[in-house]
């Protein structure tokens, strides 16, 4: 899968993208992330990327050109399945979207900043709009390294065990059950006995209860689902 990040602060998406789970899945070439700065692609003597909004008001938005040119650029050079923007008024990002979105091919995924984009880079070249939550950052990079993370985790081959991902919470609308490791007493904080049993079919049992306790618990909201 290719992934194609527009940004004007290509810093910002470097330390997440490029270590732990994604970086191994570009080193295993299961994911291609490329990263690109718009102001490479401003016709401005400044390079510039913002310019004030029309009506007034406070703020700077993101022009079209750079962007347009850009998108219009990668657009030529293969198809891409959809063409992202990351906006607190988009559609609130879920596992179904990061599961469907895992199996696409090419997509493109846009930053805005300040005040936002020109609303007509929205009108002629976005084809989904993303949300990762009803708050407001001051740019799309983090939104996009959590897009990108979500996604690409899912794609087969990228978690050293597959099922992995698989078992983890919202995949069946269940948050995941309460994890342990050694040691099996901490200050006589013991592991649920069932853990050290052996005992495939009740460990299951056990963790499809916990799963149920929890989400009954914490997000009832997923079982009204
Ligand atoms: N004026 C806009 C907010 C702009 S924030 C408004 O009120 O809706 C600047 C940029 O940060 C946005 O263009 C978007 O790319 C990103 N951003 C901010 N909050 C976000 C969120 N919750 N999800 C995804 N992207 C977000």
């Amino acid at each position: 899968m290719r992934i194609d990040i527009l940004t004007i602060l290509p810093k910002l998406l470097e330390g997440p993208l490029h270590d732990s789970i994604m970086k191994r899945a570009q080193e295993k070439g299961l994911a291609e992330i490329n990263i690109h700065n718009l102001r490479d692609y401003s016709t401005h003597r400044q390079k510039s990327c913002d310019d004030y909004q029309y009506g007034g008001g406070a703020g700077m938005v993101m022009t079209i050109q750079p962007i347009a040119d850009c998108i219009e650029k990668l657009k030529s050079e293969r198809e891409y399945d959809e063409i992202i923007y990351m906006s607190p008024d988009g559609e609130l990002l879920t596992q179904t979207i990061c599961n469907h979105f895992s199996s696409y091919q090419n997509i493109m995924i846009l930053c805005g900043h300040y005040k936002g984009v020109d609303q007509r880079v929205r009108d002629l070249f976005i084809t989904k709009e993303i949300s990762i939550g009803s708050y407001v950052l001051s740019g799309g990079e983090l939104g996009a390294a959590v897009l990108t993370d979500a996604i690409v985790r899912l794609i087969p081959g990228v978690l050293n065990n597959e099922t992995s991902a698989l078992s983890d919470s919202f995949q069946d609308d269940l948050l995941a059950p309460p994890v342990y490791t050694r040691p099996e007493d901490y200050k006589g904080h013991k592991v649920p006995e069932v853990l050290l049993s052996g005992h495939a079919a009740k460990i299951e049992e056990w963790r499809n209860e916990q799963s149920l306790k929890i989400t009954q618990e914490k997000r009832p909201d997923l079982l009204d689902e």
